[in-house]
């Protein structure tokens, strides 16, 4: 099977996606993944690619749906693959639609976890992380033993910018203005499949999976 999963920051999407492919038996293809084995691997890609990065620069386009491309023309991604973090706009979509086109194929589905914000910044707003061994601890789902203090290490919990309600709220609303077009684009496309992703990982696993069904051949 061939799918993108897409989903907002906090629904355990690298968890989901890790999962999901296991089970289909197919490779994960995360951009991130990726990047990391072309700039290692020194490739001419993955030069180009740290070039922009070393100036803090994003990483152009072109540049990641060739890597992409050749991920994908890879022997184990043959008979399907899971795709995270690609593509993440209409014409990186487009171009996904056009490269598998080419390779004489097409996306089965589009997995979309779908949390409420408010379930989001509960899950996020409530870490706590060791100033000392950076071990990240949650006030409610993980909390130490003594409230502000690591069980690990005894070192002051603090939470990190990235963890605050403003914050998230701010990733969440940016996330949605960029993802939404790409999720219309795929319920035009009929192939798009939302999943409930509340609930224990598990379950949100088994709920992905009987709704690939309906997907598969
Ligand atoms: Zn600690």
């Amino acid at each position: 099977m061939r799918v993108v999963l897409v989903g907002p920051p906090g629904a355990g999407k690298g968890t989901q996606a890790q999962f999901i492919a296991s089970h289909l038996s197919i490779p994960k293809i995360s951009t991130g993944d990726i990047f990391r084995a072309n700039v290692s691997g020194g490739t001419e890609l993955g030069k180009l690619a740290k070039e922009y990065m070393d100036r803090g620069d994003l990483v152009p386009d072109e540049v990641t749906v060739a890597m992409v491309r050749d991920r994908l023309a890879e022997d184990d991604a043959q008979e399907g693959f899971l795709l995270d973090g690609f593509p993440r706009n209409v014409p990186q979509a487009e171009v996904l639609k056009k490269m598998l086109a080419e390779f004489g194929t097409a996306l089965d589905v589009v997995l979309n976890l779908v949390v409420e914000d408010d379930e989001v910044v509960r899950r996020l707003a409530g870490r706590r992380t060791c100033r000392s061994c950076g071990k990240v601890w949650h006030v409610l789902f993980d909390p130490p033993a003594v409230e502000g203090v690591c069980d690990a290490c005894g070192g002051e919990l603090f939470q990190r910018d990235d963890d605050r309600e403003e914050t998230i709220r701010r990733r969440l609303e940016v996330y949605q203005e960029q993802t939404s077009p790409l999720i219309s684009f795929y319920a035009d496309e009929g192939i798009l499949q939302g999943v409930d992703a509340t609930g224990p990982v598990e379950e949100i696993t088994q709920r992905a999976m009987s709704a690939l069904r309906r997907f598969a051949d």
